[in-house]
């Protein structure tokens, strides 16, 4: 599971952020995760805890958004969910598409009080 990796990468991150604009707590850490991110939303979910546990985010809450795998058909320009319907065109049939959403890896928010 390399999600455990990635949580450190995002807290890293996070860290280097309240340093340099000098924040005293962070109460949230949202992120963005694509559908076809390499990263798997409820692992770091599930690994989000031990990472910052005894560290100042222990009482951080991690948020995630997950965009959809959405696609453009290049024959009838339907948008469609290419892991919903397993990137078959539902108008169309037809398997040329174009990626719009889905490999997001973003750290959209750091609330901090
Ligand atoms: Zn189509």
């Amino acid at each position: 599971m390399h999600e455990l990796g990635i949580v450190y990468e995002v807290i890293n991150i996070v860290d280097r952020f309240v340093q340099e604009n000098q924040l005293i707590k962070v109460d949230k850490i949202v992120l963005e995760v694509g559908q076809l991110s390499q990263a798997i939303p409820r692992f770091l979910e599930e690994c989000y805890p031990a990472a910052v546990s005894e560290t100042a985010y222990e009482d951080t809450k991690l948020e995630i958004i997950v965009l959809p795998a959405n696609a453009k058909c290049k024959t009838c320009n339907e948008v469609y969910n290419i892991i919903e319907h397993r990137k078959i065109c539902p108008e169309c049939r037809g398997d040329d598409y174009e990626l719009i959403s889905g490999q997001e890896f973003n750290i959209k928010e750091i609330v901090a009080c």
